[in-house]
């Protein structure tokens, strides 16, 4: 197959798709499309794109990162919402014959079936330049729907790649950073100035590569427990651990059973759940497992 160069990814050309197509930017679909080929490079090498590889693109807008994508991969499928930019992605990939286009809402897209489909199951990588407005939907949908992944590698807001990474101690710590961490390993690849992207977003971006793990770190013998747990205590941030579950409701057990299951674990009966590292909260909900009554509320 004979794949053509890029020619998208610089200012000129991005802007004279634009002008020919007279694009007008929609900010509700988080419209900042790249237009420095530095930054493109830097993600497909840190994504390690090879040629066995099937890759998925959420939101290609006109197309840039994808010319990349498929010049490097095996096979890409591309998922843009936005329709009006359809046309133009069937102009500026003509010629890229490994590139299937989707015009869905990525959210609703079955992505298992995709990953089944035109991978035989096996897991995909995932690289966006992601649409801000529904990064963590979008992680977390990678993730809880069990779409087999290899890695996901994702242009996001700079403050968004600090909370996945981070651990206790750091204020941008929180449920995001547990359930990221739970799933991968975050490793922070650039931080990305706005004036790489059209037009200029107002915040710092970073791309960041999630390397997904094979197994959990960790043991939790109810995932969705634990998770409930971690949503709590972080929700009432301010409160210690035991008032943040109990007050959240549902868990089935009494403040002095919370209590003293902390004391099992050496943990002070004051402590705040920012405290605790995901090693910790999944032995906390194993334990508080085995004493509480779930069957009342759903997980
Ligand atoms: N990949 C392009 C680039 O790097 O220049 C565009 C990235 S732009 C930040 C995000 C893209 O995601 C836009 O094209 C937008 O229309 C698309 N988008 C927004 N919401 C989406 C959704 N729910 N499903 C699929 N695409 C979406």
């Amino acid at each position: 197959m004979n794949i053509p160069e890029p020619t998208l990814g610089n200012p000129q050309g991005t802007i004279a798709v634009i002008n020919k197509y007279k694009f007008v930017f929609q900010k509700k679909f988080g419209q900042n499309f790249l237009i420095d080929p530095r930054v493109l490079d830097k993600i497909i090498r840190s994504a390690g794109i090879t040629k066995e590889d099937y890759v998925i693109e959420i939101g290609p807008g006109i197309g840039t990162m994808t010319q990349y994508l498929a010049a490097a991969a095996r096979e890409v499928t591309a998922i843009e919402i936005d329709k009006t930019l359809i046309p133009i992605l069937e102009d500026t990939l003509a010629g890229y014959e490994n590139v299937t286009v989707l015009n869905e809402d990525a959210l609703k897209v079955d992505l298992c079936r995709l990953a089944e489909e035109k991978n035989g199951g096996r897991p995909v990588k995932v690289v966006a330049n992601l649409p801000y407005y529904i990064t963590t939907p979008i992680i977390m949908g990678l993730f809880e729907n069990r779409v087999p992944l290899e890695s996901v590698t994702v242009m996001v807001q700079k403050e968004v790649a600090d909370r996945m990474k981070t651990g206790p101690g750091s204020k941008d710590y929180g449920a995001l950073s547990l359930a990221v961490q739970y799933y991968a390993r975050p490793e922070l690849i650039a931080n990305v100035p706005p004036n790489c992207f059209l037009p200029r977003p107002r915040v710092g971006s970073a791309v960041i590569r999630l390397e997904c793990h094979k197994k959990p770190p960790v043991q939790a013998d109810d995932e969705k427990l634990m998770f409930r747990m971690i949503r709590a205590s972080f929700n009432q941030r301010r409160k210690t651990l035991v008032n943040g579950l109990c007050n959240a409701g549902g868990f089935g057990f009494s403040k002095e059973e919370a209590a003293a299951v902390l004391e099992e674990m050496g943990l002070p009966p004051g402590i705040r759940g920012e405290a605790l590292n995901l090693e910790q909260f999944a032995d906390l909900s194993n334990r508080l497992g085995k004493r509480g009554d779930f069957g009342k509320e759903g997980t």
